[in-house]
């Protein structure tokens, strides 16, 4: 069910800065005036060549000049919008203009300067303010801020800045951002934080704060939800959503000369905004059916604030010298449509993504396991008193609801527990007459029992503390939120809107006034005479004519920025021909035909994205799915095609081994030794192994007595070998001098023969 309220339009104010410094130094002309009672804006022509045609004249709902306060925006335009947000309606703020009008001074304004803040900030305080004053309902007030730049979201308050988040859309709530976060708020200081932390992601990534915010639209979400007993007894909940929009700067960009990369961003830079123009356009003009919402990212997040559910105003902000006249009429022609747009809006009752009523049954769950938990301990008390389970086991696993609970024991019958507990330790420490083993195993078991008793007590407190986290979110009535709650500032902001209101009519009865002049003239002349008649009717004649010049001029001027217009389109059209060709090019000079087509049958467009996306890969002859790799060919760890199977086995190079490629030799070790070398024979020792082997005949050995000094009798070898006749030795007359055996132990000199000294050479 959802209450409507008439169909409304949407109500454009025009708000002109003050000269700066730099414009006051230069001294340029101021070429607008401001008539704040009649809502009229005039735009005089500077040039001396066009002096003489006619200023140009726009009226609007409210306009504000360089001398309006934040605070009289505020109560006048914006204040009305908050409130009927706080009733449940969608409420949309934009503020449009050149860049360095005072967009983002209308919408964040100065920070520090309580006067100078702008409807942001202002409109946390009304919110928060008309919350505290507020009986028997229940509020939750959540906030998320994002970015469009290059047709781009960018959640401002996500961790991962360079993440880029997508418009999904759901017949019953429409078109959101997927994914974008948003933060439960409970006070003006914490949805102001909020707003900080959103605003320096926004100036991450750019060196100049205002480059940056002229080329992106930053839109912050503030979601009121409020909950109130209706008269059929039943809690509804209603949703007002406010969208306070910061657009980018509406100057047109410069694209002559841009390629590539840099003439994608400048064709894509304004596409919202000229895709919000033309929304606009078709909404006025009545006779299109068709309303180019899905052209751009913007105008598609914010479809319901334009000819939908939502209560919107438009702030145009204009600059008065002389320099920026063209910018400004166009900014003035451009809101001047907007001012016919007719919005539908409706209390957004009950909807079922409302996160309050969420919230009211989580708590509501919650609350319910709480209970159930003290309602065990509360029975196995009871029964504990009636001195049954005297052991205090049971602790948990009792579920059964009690409803007599009494939340004040609860702290003593978690200390009494404890309490219990201890003692039974205390006396199993001391009885003596137990064994030290079962000493032992009945202590673990009580500490078991207080380990359980512990974590029990810390699961009940994690419960209640998350229920009165949880509770803390909703916001009530009654209570201080914000400071300043007294009645007097009640009366003087009542007092404030009476006379916005006063302000506001007075205003529209004098356009009507204004427009109905004629009219009752001419009703109430009578005419005395005929010259009379003509005299009047002449002077009545010249006014029409003036006025008819003036159109023609209006005309003309339109006319004029329509063909600029279009010769930029051209220009752009141009210069993306001229890239789509250079692209064309490569595609048929370094492209084979035969993977064109493949992947042309492969692309098709994501309606809901607008990109042109790809395909998965299919086997084209039948239309079948590509077949899987296999994950692993049986006996090796990867995936191998039968050439390279054979491949491994075949050759020895490593190109088709996929593990263990790395051939290595076998790893010796150090060597210890060295090569046998041959000795070198000393004159001496071959003499002596020439006397050894001289004949046998010549050698006078007494081997006998060699003998019969080592035992009774040689062996008959021994013997033998002595005694062996050897013939063809080389003689020698040396040894014959020489009788007794060089190896007999009785003698006592020198030894004949030079003593062995292995195979190692001297
Ligand atoms: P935009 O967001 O449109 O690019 P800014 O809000 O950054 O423009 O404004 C540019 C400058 O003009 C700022 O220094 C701002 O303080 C100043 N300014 C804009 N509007 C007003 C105003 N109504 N009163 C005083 N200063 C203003
Ligand atoms: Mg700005």
């Amino acid at each position: 069910m959802s209450k409507s309220k008439s169909p409304e339009t949407v109500k454009v104010v025009v708000r002109c800065r003050p000269m700066n410094e730099k414009e006051q130094a230069n001294k340029f002309e101021r070429v607008v005036s401001v008539d704040v009672k009649l809502g009229q804006i005039v735009v005089r022509n500077h040039r001396e060549a066009s002096a003489s045609e006619s200023p140009k004249v726009f009226t609007f709902d409210s306009v504000y000049d360089w001398n309006s306060k934040q605070i009289d925006l505020y109560d006048e335009t914006f204040r009305p919008l908050v409130d009927s947000v706080l009733l449940g309606f969608n409420g949309t703020i934009f503020a449009y203009g050149q860049t360095g009008t005072g967009k983002t001074y209308t919408m964040e304004g100065v920070r520090n300067d309580p006067e100078k803040r702008g409807v942001i900030p202002n409109s946390f305080e009304h919110i928060f303010t008309h919350i505290s004053r507020s009986q028997n309902q229940q509020y939750l007030v959540r906030a998320s801020y994002l970015e469009i730049y290059q047709e781009e979201v960018k959640d401002l308050l996500s961790k991962n800045q360079a993440h880029r988040l997508e418009l999904r859309e759901r017949p019953d709530t429409g078109v959101y951002v997927k994914d974008l976060s948003s933060f439960v708020t409970k006070s003006v200081r914490e949805i102001e934080h909020v707003m900080n932390v959103g605003n320096q992601n926004r100036s991450v990534g750019s060196t100049n704060m205002n480059e940056h915010s002229s080329r992106s639209h930053a839109i912050f979400v503030i979601t009121v939800e409020c909950s109130e007993l209706g008269v059929d007894g039943e809690n509804h909940i209603r949703v007002g959503k406010l969208n306070l929009v910061d657009l980018a700067g509406s100057e047109r960009q410069a694209k002559t000369g841009a390629q590539g990369e840099r003439l994608k961003e400048a064709t894509k830079i304004n596409l919202s905004l000229s895709a919000l123009g033309n929304v606009i356009s078709a909404l006025v003009d009545g006779r299109s059916s068709h309303i180019p919402y899905r052209d751009s990212k913007l105008t598609r997040l914010l479809q319901d604030s334009l000819g939908g559910n939502a209560c919107t105003v438009m702030v145009a902000n204009i600059g008065p010298a002389s320099y920026n006249m063209e910018e400004t009429l166009t900014t003035l022609r451009y809101s001047n449509r907007a001012k016919n747009i007719k919005n539908k809006p409706r209390i957004n009752e009950d909807p079922k993504d409302a996160l309050l009523r969420e919230f009211q049954e989580e708590i509501a769950r919650l609350k319910g396991q709480l209970q159930k938990r003290s309602g065990g301990k509360k029975k196995s008390k009871q029964r504990r008193r009636a001195g049954e389970g005297s052991d205090g086991e049971d602790l948990e696993g009792e579920t059964e609801e009690d409803d007599d609970e009494d939340g004040d024991d609860k702290g003593d019958y978690w200390g009494e527990q404890q309490e219990k507990l201890e003692r039974e330790r205390k006396a199993i420490m001391e009885d003596h007459s137990l064994v030290a083993e079962e000493k032992v195993r009945l202590l673990k078991k009580k500490e078991k029992k207080m380990e359980d008793l512990r974590r029990e007590r810390e699961a009940g407190e994690m419960l209640t503390a998350k229920v009165k986290a949880m509770e803390s979110k909703l916001l009530v009535g009654g209570k201080n939120i914000v400071d300043h709650t007294n009645e007097q500032q009640k009366m003087l902001q009542q007092r404030r809107h009476e006379i916005a209101e006063q302000k506001h009519r007075e205003r529209e009865m004098q356009q009507q006034m204004e427009s109905r002049d004629e009219e009752t003239l001419e009703l109430k002349e009578t005419y005395t005479s005929l010259q009379q008649e003509v005299d009047i009717k002449t002077k009545k004649l010249k006014k029409l004519f003036a006025k008819l010049q003036a159109v023609k001029a209006e005309i003309h001027d339109i006319q004029e920025a329509h063909i600029r217009e279009r010769q930029e389109l051209e220009q752009t059209q141009n210069e993306l021909t001229r890239d789509l060709k250079l692209k064309h090019l490569i595609i048929e000079n370094f492209i084979p035909q035969e993977e064109r087509s493949k992947i042309v049958s492969r692309a098709y467009i994501d309606e809901e994205d607008e990109h042109w996306k790809m395909q998965p890969i299919t086997r084209l002859e039948d239309d079948q799915r590509m077949r899987t790799r296999p994950l692993s060919a049986v006996g090796y760890r990867r995936p191998l095609c039968h050439h390279a199977r054979v491949a491994m086995m075949m050759k020895p190079d490593t190109r088709y081994k996929a593990e263990n490629i790395q051939i290595l030799d076998m790893d010796l070790p150090t060597r210890t030794t060295i090569d046998y070398q041959e000795p070198v024979i000393a004159p001496t020792v071959a003499a002596a192994l020439r006397d050894a082997l001289r004949d046998e005949d010549e050698i006078q050995v007494d081997a006998l007595g060699f003998y019969s000094s080592l035992g009774p009798t040689p062996p008959a070898s021994a013997i033998s070998s002595l005694k062996k006749p050897k013939s063809g030795r080389p003689r020698t007359g040396k040894m014959s001098s020489t009788p007794t055996s060089p190896f007999s132990p009785s003698s006592p000199g020198p030894p004949l023969y030079p003593q062995c000294r292995g195979l190692v050479p001297k």
